[in-house]
């Protein structure tokens, strides 16, 4: 008897467990949580420093005041090397201050999502050296994070090229970060760190980010070349004479004289209001247009350059047209392809043979031909050093031979003058021109000729903006 009463007993708890909501039910987790769509960025501006926002704010305004855009911004640097119109402060004390200048700039704009990276900032118009001081690999994951927390529909950013205007390396070294950042953010083997989901989401110590991969759909550029108008230049002498406008028909162009509904201003006083904020720049300018009211600086369109484009649209048409709220894939940029070549060369060396390659690993095609020969600025009595690469793609060693062609007055300081190369190789060479003490303002040609064994191989030509100013 006792012995079935215990059998019994135990058959009915097993009984009442399996009545009882099981352990498993209990416990089904919640769903996901989304991506936190405070960041969320219609639009993301990387640029390099603090007041860069100023070159397309007219731009900016529409978007945010009026279309309703929501836009997020990054700079790569804190503006950091600079000098100081308002005040003593310089160096890392002048970049926190102008991180706060920017973010009450970019807020006058009703733009709040602003992000610094930590790069240094670095004088000098050579992208690559830009980004060895940034430490190149560390500023990029930082920059993928940010592009995985905002997840951008459209990126804008520098024109990742060399032109003649101020052609900061920094700005250019922006646009470099920014192009990969669109082609890798969407790729989870890229930084995959940050698309680890974390062991505890609400406790301690995590390693890992539970970001989600992110495939933004369009890419355009803006310049400071000299034919794109702005308040700091806008003389039609100053653009070269070798080739067009590098701005003309590239991509689509905003008229800024338009009133904001939003604001009851002109996108232009809109832009010189969002100038005056950076006081330990060229804040005064912004500040002197809204005082006098002459906003004629300010009214120059805004005119982007395409980078490209996953989801089509027209070259010049609406920088939002083809974008939808869907989410895309990955899509696999070309990456880098060797060419198969077979003879001598002198080639132009970095950061324009950078760009050579740099443009066609990423897709962007399109920057080829924007300025088919290499520019640079040089003051009167300074020298202009251009990177050459003397290379021999034969199946023979090889001398080749520079001689320069200059105009009259310039003087070739280049040396030495003969470089053996073996097959397969490319001599680095550091071609040296010396301007004339002085001179007008104007373009001129210089060119490196190259011969082997007492046969030409081939000229590599350089267009300067020669300026007595000694600025730009
Ligand atoms: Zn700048």
């Amino acid at each position: 008897m006792p012995k079935y009463l215990h059998l019994r007993t135990l058959l009915f708890l097993l009984f009442l467990l399996s009545l009882a909501p099981g352990a498993r039910a209990q416990s089904q987790a919640p769903a996901l949580l989304e991506p936190d769509d405070r960041y969320k960025a219609d639009m993301l501006l990387v640029v390099a420093h603090p007041d860069d926002d100023t070159v397309v704010a007219g731009y900016l305004a529409r978007l945010a005041l009026d279309e309703h855009k929501r836009i997020a911004v990054v700079f790569c640097t804190r503006g950091d090397g600079g000098g100081n119109n308002a005040g003593w402060e310089a160096g890392p004390a002048l970049g926190q201050i102008r991180e706060q200048e920017a973010q009450r700039a970019l807020s006058f704009l009703s733009i709040d999502n602003v992000w610094f990276l930590d790069g240094f900032d670095t004088p000098g118009q050579n992208p690559l050296r830009s980004l060895d001081r940034w430490g190149h690999g560390k500023t990029l994951g930082d920059l993928v994070r940010l592009f995985r927390i905002t997840r951008p529909e459209v990126v804008l950013t520098w024109l990742p090229d060399s032109v003649v205007g101020e052609n900061h390396g920094d700005h250019q070294a922006s646009s470099v970060l920014a192009t990969e950042a669109f082609d890798l953010a969407a790729d989870p083997t890229a930084f995959a760190e940050q698309v680890s989901a974390p062991r505890d989401r609400t406790g301690d110590s995590n390693l890992t980010e539970g970001l989600l991969p992110w495939q933004p759909k369009k890419l355009y550029f803006f310049s400071d070349a000299f034919e794109d108008f702005g308040p700091y230049w806008h003389d039609p002498a100053e653009a070269s004479p070798f080739r067009p406008n590098l701005m003309n028909g590239r991509g689509p162009s905003y008229d800024v004289t338009a009133i904001s509904p939003a604001r009851q201003k002109s996108y232009a006083r809109l832009a010189a209001g969002e100038q005056a904020f950076y006081s330990t720049q060229e804040g005064k300018l912004g500040l002197d247009a809204l005082n006098s009211g002459n906003l004629r600086d300010w009214e120059y369109p805004v005119r982007l350059i395409l980078g490209k484009s996953l989801v089509g649209g027209a070259v010049i048409g609406d920088v939002f047209e083809g974008v939808s709220a869907a989410a895309i894939p990955f899509a696999r940029a070309r990456g880098y392809e060797p060419e198969t070549r077979s003879s001598m060369a002198l080639e132009i060396g970095d950061p324009w043979h950078f760009y050579s390659i740099f443009w066609s690993a990423h897709n962007l095609e399109r920057l080829s031909g924007l300025i088919p020969v290499p520019e640079a600025t040089v003051s009167y009595g300074g020298q202009l050093a251009v990177a050459l690469r003397a290379c021999n793609w034969s199946a023979q060693p090889a001398v080749l031979e520079l001689a320069a062609m200059l105009p009259a007055g310039w003087t070739d300081k280049t040396s030495p003058a003969s470089y053996p190369v073996r097959p397969g190789e490319c001599y680095p060479v550091n071609a040296l021109a010396v301007a004339p003490p002085a001179g007008k303002a104007g373009w001129v040609e210089l060119g490196w000729r190259a011969s082997a064994a007492g046969k030409p191989v081939n000229t590599v030509r350089v267009r300067v903006w020669a300026t007595p100013d000694g600025g730009r």
